[in-house]
């Protein structure tokens, strides 16, 4: 989705449009992050306005993403919505600006040429609102370490088996992280 620079004026307009999911889908599978499959077009709605040269946007995005777990790697639906910020100033006289606007705490990128293309913007907000580490419940019980077996679904005896201290040392790495 691009927006030509004339058409961005002082006065706040608003549009939405729906953004492809291929690429970003292919941005998720060279990882870090791979845990992740974006399931449709991304819902971008957006208001925009210019003060000066610097350009001030923000709205929402829907993206119905499918996840898989960290801990028992069972696929889940991870569909996030939210809300977005961010500031564009022209590349020429980027730095001092950026100095400025990271005071307010946005979004702060740069801007060139005549059009401003909000695709890439839409996909680092993706990018910034996914876990690191995602989690179907955040009390999933995760795989047997010795026969695999969903914990979440069935119970088995290997529980019974006292575990020795090293796979112990790894349930509490386990239970302590976020
Ligand atoms: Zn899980
Ligand atoms: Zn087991």
């Amino acid at each position: 989705m691009k927006l030509r620079l004339d058409d961005i004026t002082a006065e706040a307009k608003e549009t939405s449009f729906a953004e492809p999911e291929s690429e970003i889908n292919r941005i998720l599978g060279q990882g870090p992050v791979r845990e992740y499959r974006v399931e449709g077009p991304i819902a971008v709605s957006v208001s925009y306005y210019r003060a000066g040269t610097d350009l001030f946007f923000r709205g929402e995005i829907q993206a119905r993403t499918a996840a898989v777990c960290a801990r028992c790697a069972e696929e889940f639906d991870a569909s996030a919505a939210g809300p977005f910020r961010f500031v564009l100033a022209p590349k020429a006289i980027g730095p001092a600006n950026e100095k400025n606007l990271k005071v307010d705490d946005l979004e702060f990128s740069l801007y060139d040429g005549d059009e401003i293309d909000l695709s890439p913007l839409v996909r680092e907000q993706i990018m910034l609102s996914l876990p690191t580490r995602p989690l179907c419940h955040e009390d999933c019980r995760g795989l047997c370490p010795q026969c695999g077996i969903n914990l979440n679904r069935e119970m088995c005896g290997c529980r019974e088996v006292r575990l020795d201290s090293r796979l112990a040392a790894l349930r509490m790495l386990k239970v302590s992280r976020p």
